[in-house]
């Protein structure tokens, strides 16, 4: 890889696809209320700013919190926090944990849920409802990303925070997890509202973070130039430029070379040595079905190709293109900017995003969103490997299934570290205000995601435990180590 994917590619106007395009605006704005999460309060009153008690009337109890419990009330499907509470009983029962421990370690340390308003381009004002998650706080400040997205939750921004828990200990990070995001469609909004709107949550959620106490980096829905803005607003309210307080900026301020394609590289390289180790599979000879062509499926899918992988399909929302000879992904990109999707791209067949996760292929990426492989398709997958890309993208009914079927789990907390890894890369070079070459951030970055994936084979080897549960147990222990040298305060 050379040079020009740091210098051209870093700063991202209109790139990462999700974030609204300048100027454009889709026909339903008021997404809020159409949310499925708990929390939607959204009602707008169009124009009408004089009458602002009407818009917070929508929801009654807009947290989302049962009083007698302080856990989110029960949803119709699994919840993502119930499947990181399932994740994380059962690694306890292995490891003998003592239930006071395995308590402390299911909750979040704090939450914070705002209610902010924004003045709409028609000079409506528009309530958002947003949160940020602390999970655990025990190995340093927290670190996650934050999400845009209809259907972000409470809910869900506990379990990504608890994942990010465990991401960063398995990585030796000296972070704790955190994650949040705003009830929103990015793509309906203009620049100038997207832009507004960041700002008012920043401030809203500005008590949390902070280089040392909680450093916010893209997730669904955000990209590079969300986060200069973050930085930007918090910077303003201290009066002099903070860039630690985020990462995965554009370079021009503060960003780290490689943050964009961390994730997608890292990808590559936990998956290829995997392919290797366990199946004798080198990556010239696998093929490859991606699902999201986000930052995370596009970049894999580029890192992937170029190493020599025959990538036969991706999809995004709008659906899913196939080519058994194999896609150029760089220039299905560019389709999918101008198109809006990989949709209709001219030189594949067309198959729904079910049809991509049932595809007969050795390596499976699910990039888009959790609980993607479930109880009902499990079942149906074929690949011999599934890398995951997203967070939480495997339920633990889909584990069992797929266990069974003998297909390879390569556990989210490893396969897609590399973004948190390479964050963490930036946030030392911000605080240190010196920058790191772009070969040099790869070298160490790829040294560290295979030093643990090493921890990770062996612990399967002396355990006889599949990947997920030996990733969870070292990330575990070492937060229960530190909680117990730290101690309960007082
Ligand atoms: P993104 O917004 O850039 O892209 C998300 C992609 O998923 C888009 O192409 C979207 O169209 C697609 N998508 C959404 N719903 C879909 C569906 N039902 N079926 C198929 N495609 C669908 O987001 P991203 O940053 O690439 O994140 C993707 C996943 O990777 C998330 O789970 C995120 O938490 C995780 N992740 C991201 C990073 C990072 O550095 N950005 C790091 C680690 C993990």
């Amino acid at each position: 890889m050379t040079k020009k994917h740091s210098g051209t590619e870093t700063v991202p106007p209109g790139e990462g696809g999700s974030v609204g395009r300048p100027g454009s605006r889709g026909a339903g704005v008021a997404t809020g209320a159409e949310s499925s999460a708990p929390v939607a309060s959204e009602s707008r009153s169009a124009g009408n700013a004089s009458a602002p008690q009407q818009q917070f009337s929508a929801s009654s109890n807009p947290t989302g919190l049962a009083p007698e419990t302080g856990l989110a009330h029960p949803v119709q499907r699994a919840s993502a926090y119930s499947v990181a509470q399932e994740q994380l009983n059962r690694v306890a029962a292995i490891m003998d944990l003592d239930d006071d421990m395995r308590e402390h370690l299911t909750m979040p340390r704090r939450e914070l849920v705002v209610h902010f308003p924004v003045v709409m381009d028609d000079d409506s004002i528009r309530i958002f409802t947003g949160f940020r998650v602390h999970h655990n706080t025990a190995l340093g400040p927290t670190k996650g990303g934050i999400r845009y997205h209809p259907e972000v939750s409470l809910d869900e921004s506990r379990a990504l925070a608890m994942w990010m828990t465990w991401k960063c200990a398995l990585m030796n990070l000296p972070y704790g997890g955190a994650k949040g995001g705003v009830i929103v469609d990015p793509k309906a909004l203009s620049a100038r509202e997207l832009e507004a709107m960041t700002r008012r949550y920043t401030t809203e959620i500005s008590l949390f973070i902070g280089p040392e106490m909680d450093i916010p980096a893209p997730d669904v829905g955000t990209d590079a130039r969300v986060m200069a803005w973050i930085m930007d607003t918090y910077s303003m309210h201290r009066g002099y430029s903070v860039p630690a307080v985020t990462t995965g900026k554009p370079l021009a301020v503060g960003g780290s070379a490689g943050r964009e394609y961390a994730t997608g590289l890292g990808i590559t390289y936990v998956t290829r040595a995997m392919l290797r180790r366990r199946l004798g599979l080198h990556l010239e000879d696998a093929t490859v079905a991606i699902q999201g062509f986000g930052n995370v499926g596009s970049w894999a899918a580029r890192m992937m190709h170029e190493r020599g992988a025959r990538v036969v399909a991706v999809s995004d929302v709008g659906g899913a293109v196939y080519d058994e000879r194999g896609l150029d992904p760089r220039h299905l990109k560019r389709y999918a900017e101008e198109a809006g999707s990989v949709r209709g791209y001219p030189r594949s067949d067309s198959m729904t995003n079910e049809e991509l996760l049932e595809l007969k292929v050795d390596v499976l990426i699910p990039a888009a969103l959790e609980g993607q492989i479930n109880k009902e398709n499990a079942d149906r997958v074929k690949a011999r490997v599934i890398a995951e890309g997203a967070n939480g993208p495997t339920t633990p009914e889909a584990d069992r299934i797929l266990e069974d079927k003998g297909i390879l789990i390569i556990p989210d907390i490893l396969c897609n570290a590399g973004g948190v890894v390479v964050s963490y890369f930036e946030w030392v070079q911000d605080l240190q205000a010196f920058s790191w070459d772009e070969s040099e951030i790869r070298h160490q970055m790829k040294r560290k995601l295979l030093d643990n994936l090493d921890d990770v084979l062996a612990t399967t080897v002396q355990t006889d435990q599949d990947l997920r549960t030996a990733a969870y147990t070292i990330a575990i222990q070492r937060i229960v180590d530190a909680v117990r040298f730290r101690g309960i305060y007082p």
